[in-house]
């Protein structure tokens, strides 16, 4: 094992606050590196508890409103939906019993699916159980593997999942984005890059150096059998929780009962942990090319991020700092957030 080192910065900033009668305040920014991608994030401690305008509860008008045409509900799904021909997908949907995998309407690659996580219009992420997402990977499985049968070159897979319209969903019935392409995205190569960059030079896997290292430390959460689900060191946005396979597993291909077993049970829990009433996620299942085994530096792994309530008037959490600096200003502390899903986990 390589020790990964966490480089992090404290910055002061001094001014005479009106909180406190002009008295001098001295506020603390930590701005920290991620030790594979090198990207920076600030956390700053005390932005969390400044004031937001007009931060409200889990809009139930939209939910209810967005329910009267949704093309996932009930009988809808089956005349609304596209389908692939039947030379790929011969029923032209996958279905694995609530699960329903269908091609984008919209697709920005070549293989572009969506998949239907249940057949409730409306559930809180914590009550989208673990039987729910074995299904959703067993689906997903099937649609990887017709793929890149049928088209070697279509071979760097990923699942994704946009929850709430905070969070990018158009629809707010439960469901994921299954991207098949003929290239990774910008971060699954960076994370390839980087990853055979650290094996290079330590000859040694930094996913497994990570679970080895941060498993006894205080970002650390807990595991399902061979997953191991910790805190990031350095954040790209609230909550942001890392899940890595522990072992040789490198592709969503290589996946077995167990891990499949073991990541679905993962994502429910860590769901139950962090779930607040209304608040939207992203989740990513990072994975190798699924014709190539790469487990001697790079692992299976899944990310998690928080993103704002789904209220009538809502403050994003991506701003010039986000978008244009790509430098995440984050207001959790991830030995915090560790400290208290720990307990629930
Ligand atoms: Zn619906």
């Amino acid at each position: 094992m390589t020790k990964i080192e966490l480089t992090k910065q404290m910055i002061e900033s001094e001014f005479l606050s009106p909180l406190k009668g002009f008295k001098k305040e001295i506020q603390v920014t930590e701005r920290r590196k991620d030790p594979l991608t090198d990207e920076w994030c600030r956390i700053s401690i005390e932005r969390a508890t400044r004031p937001v305008q007009l931060r409200g509860k889990l809009d139930e008008k939209i939910i209810k409103k967005s329910s009267e045409k949704c093309f996932f509900c009930n009988k809808r799904v089956e005349k609304s939906t596209p389908k692939y021909i039947p030379s790929l997908v011969p029923e032209g949907r996958i279905k694995v019993n609530e699960f329903i995998l269908f091609p984008n309407l919209y697709p920005f690659c070549k293989y572009h699916a969506v998949g239907v996580l249940t057949s409730k219009h409306f559930l809180p992420v914590d009550e989208i159980k673990s039987e729910r997402w074995k299904d959703c990977l067993e689906g997903c499985l099937r649609f990887f593997k017709i793929v890149n049968e049928k088209n070697p070159n279509v071979r760097f897979p990923s699942i994704n999942f946009n929850y709430l319209p905070t969070a990018g969903a158009s629809l707010i019935h439960p469901h994921v984005q299954i991207l098949n392409s003929t290239s990774p995205s910008v971060m699954t190569g960076l994370y390839y890059k980087k990853s055979w960059e650290y094996f290079d030079k330590n000859k040694t896997n930094y996913w497994q150096d990570l679970i080895e290292q941060e498993v006894d430390d205080e970002r650390f959460v807990g595991r399902t059998g061979s997953v191991f689900w910790f805190t990031s060191f350095a954040p790209t946005c609230n909550n942001e929780i890392i899940g890595v396979v522990k072992g040789n597993v490198s592709s969503l291909l290589e996946m077995g009962e167990e891990e499949i077993n073991n990541i679905s049970e993962g994502i429910w829990r860590i769901f139950r942990c962090i779930n607040r009433h209304g608040f939207g996620y992203n989740m990513v299942m990072f994975s190798a090319p699924l014709d190539e085994h790469l487990g001697h530096f790079f692992s299976l792994n899944i990310k998690i991020v928080s993103r704002p309530s789904l209220s009538e008037y809502y403050t994003t959490d991506r701003g010039y700092s986000e978008i244009l600096h790509k430098e995440p200003v984050i207001t959790v502390i991830p030995e915090d957030l560790a400290r208290d899903l720990k307990k629930k986990f």
